[in-house]
């Protein structure tokens, strides 16, 4: 039998000692993280266990979008942690008000709806738009469509809605009327979009996928076959959005307004929080009760993103990330003309870029984040053959340098080790 252990009451005990070999003993093995520990951060800079410094590009996938510890953040959580920190959805707050004001002021919404992770703000977005649709059309009208590719969240709805069937396997029985259709293929949502679609889901910037952007006329037409239709149009920004690509929302940028948009990640800097963001007349299908959990609109979260939505919607700031882009992509393309047998493309939205693999590379990915990780500098891919950046919006010229200093070096360790190959 498994000795059982207790705290004693009197003294807190110390938390023991741990490692990267204790994730693989107590933790459910579903991640194969990194060899180094992250132990504290602050902006881009990251230290680990062992006290070595990184450069981190990843900002967390995509949510530390105004750096590690921002001060302005770290302010309002602690403000708000001496204040309330939780009541329960019998009772509203006012930090949530304000963000939904703020973020309803910010956008084409009228309603919020919040929550804790991408996922379940897509879950309440596809609950959402069978409801609307089972109201006003019939029960006929409940088929999702999504892109081959696209990513969603993990529940089994947003996964089995996510075209992935690597995620999906072995978890059959899925819910039943989704369909999937290419990404970018103009033709195929004509084809696909019929009486039977409640709604149409898109990530205006593929993230997981490959880090693709939606062409400006393939949004353009959703937009027109869901209205012809009566199909809601929803953009999932859980990734591409909260000034990602140099706009609030990527939506912004392409001129095509949805129905209902999805946002995460950024939108807490760190502090879960997801938010579902939709039109009066669609938010009126959900009556008291049809939806909920208990820690959305949480005080502390909320306090969180309207801080976060304050620094990053300001046209100063998100000036600062298109030009940031422009100078990340300037060099990053200069390092594929440098590199051509390792990239074949650079290609993205704003500061979220992928460095496609060239043939002779493909499936490398991993290897390359890897090799940049030992010269201090934190990498993602999208897939096998993408190696993809995200860092945080607040990135400076002179970590980029440095970051392509250190990715070259990476990369001439890779080519140096490969047998007779030179630069
Ligand atoms: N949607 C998109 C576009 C995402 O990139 C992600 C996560 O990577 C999700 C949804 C799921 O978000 P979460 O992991 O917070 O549930």
């Amino acid at each position: 039998m498994k000795a059982i252990q207790r705290f004693d009451a009197e003294t807190i005990s110390p938390a023991k000692p741990v490692t990267r070999q204790t994730f693989d003993e107590v933790m459910v093995p579903i991640y194969a993280p990194s060899a180094m520990v992250p132990v504290r951060a602050l902006g881009l800079d990251l230290w680990d266990q062992q006290g070595k410094q990184y450069l981190d590009l990843t900002a967390g996938i995509g949510v530390t979008s105004l750096g590690h510890a921002h001060p302005a953040v770290v302010d309002a959580l602690r403000t708000q942690a001496e204040k309330l920190w939780h009541v329960g959805n019998g009772y509203t707050n006012e930090p949530v008000l304000q963000l939904a004001r703020a973020l309803t002021d910010a956008t084409f919404a009228d309603r919020a709806f919040f929550c804790n992770s991408g996922a379940e703000a897509n879950e309440a977005a596809f609950k959402l738009a069978r409801k609307y649709a089972h109201a006003k059309f019939g029960p006929g009208k409940s088929r999702i469509l999504s892109c081959v590719n696209s990513f969603h969240g993990r529940t089994l709805f947003t996964v089995s809605v996510g075209g992935q069937p690597k995620y999906t396997e072995g978890f059959e029985p899925l819910p039943p009327q989704l369909s999937h259709i290419p990404f970018n293929d103009i033709a195929a949502a004509r084809a696909a979009i019929g009486d039977d679609v409640c709604a149409v889901v898109v990530e205006p910037v593929q993230g997981e996928g490959g880090v693709l952007p939606a062409a400006p006329e393939y949004l353009k037409t959703l937009r027109e076959l869901c209205d012809t239709s009566g199909a809601l149009l929803i953009f999932d920004e859980v990734q591409c959005g909260m000034g990602r690509t140099g706009e609030l929302f990527a939506y912004m940028g392409y001129g095509v307004t949805p129905d209902i948009l999805t946002s995460a990640k950024a939108l807490g800097n760190g502090y879960p929080v997801g938010a579902m963001l939709t039109t009066e007349a669609v938010a009126g299908a959900f009556k008291v009760g049809s939806h909920g959990t208990t820690y959305g609109g949480n005080p502390l979260a909320a306090a969180v993103a309207l801080r976060v939505l304050q620094t990053i919607n300001t046209p100063a700031f998100l000036a600062r990330v298109k030009q940031a882009s422009a100078t990340l992509v300037r060099k990053l393309e200069q390092l594929a003309r440098d590199y051509p047998q390792v990239f074949a493309q650079v290609r993205g939205s704003g500061l979220m870029l992928g460095m496609v693999l060239a043939d002779g590379w493909r499936g490398k990915a991993k290897d390359i984040i890897r090799a940049a990780e030992a010269q201090g500098l934190m990498l993602l891919i999208a897939g096998p053959d993408v190696v993809r950046l995200l860092p945080a919006l607040v990135v400076s010229d002179a970590q980029i340098d440095e970051a392509m200093s250190r990715l070259r070096g990476a990369l001439d360790g890779m080519l140096g080790a490969l047998p007779g190959a030179g630069k």
